[in-house]
């Protein structure tokens, strides 16, 4: 499990853009406390992507999913505001699972029995000074 530390937005946004070169596939769960760093990261990850440029890369709280790249390469979920499975039943979510997309969600760990088993799941914890620690875990590893 690699663990990475970083510094500041622009470091999180750095290490987002080196991960997007070795993520499988599939879903990406972005766990951590709001303000985290989770949506910070997505941006880092889709611009590696070259999905789109991270100023446009912003939090999905509202429309609940976005959609970037040509054909959808990147997609950035946010449940944030979604309390019963149900709910989040209705969005489709298995469609996107199917894709051969990476399917970044934040919140996502709270609906377990909606997910995969096969994920990626990257946790962010904020330390003092604006660091963030970032673990990796891989699926099946
Ligand atoms: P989340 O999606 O987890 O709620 P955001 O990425 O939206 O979090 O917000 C993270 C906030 O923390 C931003 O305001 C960002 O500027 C700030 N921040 C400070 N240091 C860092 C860091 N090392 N990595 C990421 N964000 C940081
Ligand atoms: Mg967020």
């Amino acid at each position: 499990m690699p663990t990475y530390c970083t510094a500041s937005e622009e470091e999180t946004i750095a290490l987002g853009e080196r991960l997007a070169h070795e993520l499988p596939r599939g879903v990406v769960l972005l766990i951590g406390q709001l303000g985290a760093g989770k949506t910070t990261l997505a941006k880092g990850i889709v611009k590696g992507f070259g999905a789109a440029a991270p100023e446009e890369v912003s939090s999905p709280t509202f429309t609940l999913i976005h959609e970037y790249g040509q054909n959808g390469r990147v997609y950035h979920v946010d449940l944030y505001r979604l309390d019963e499975p149900r709910e989040v039943a209705t969005l489709g979510l298995e469609d996107l699972f199917e894709r051969d997309a990476v399917v970044l969600i934040e919140w996502g760990e709270r609906f377990p029995e909606l997910l995969p088993r096969n994920r990626t799941e990257i946790r962010l914890r904020a330390l003092p000074d604006d660091q963030r620690e970032i673990d990796v875990y891989y699926p099946n590893t």
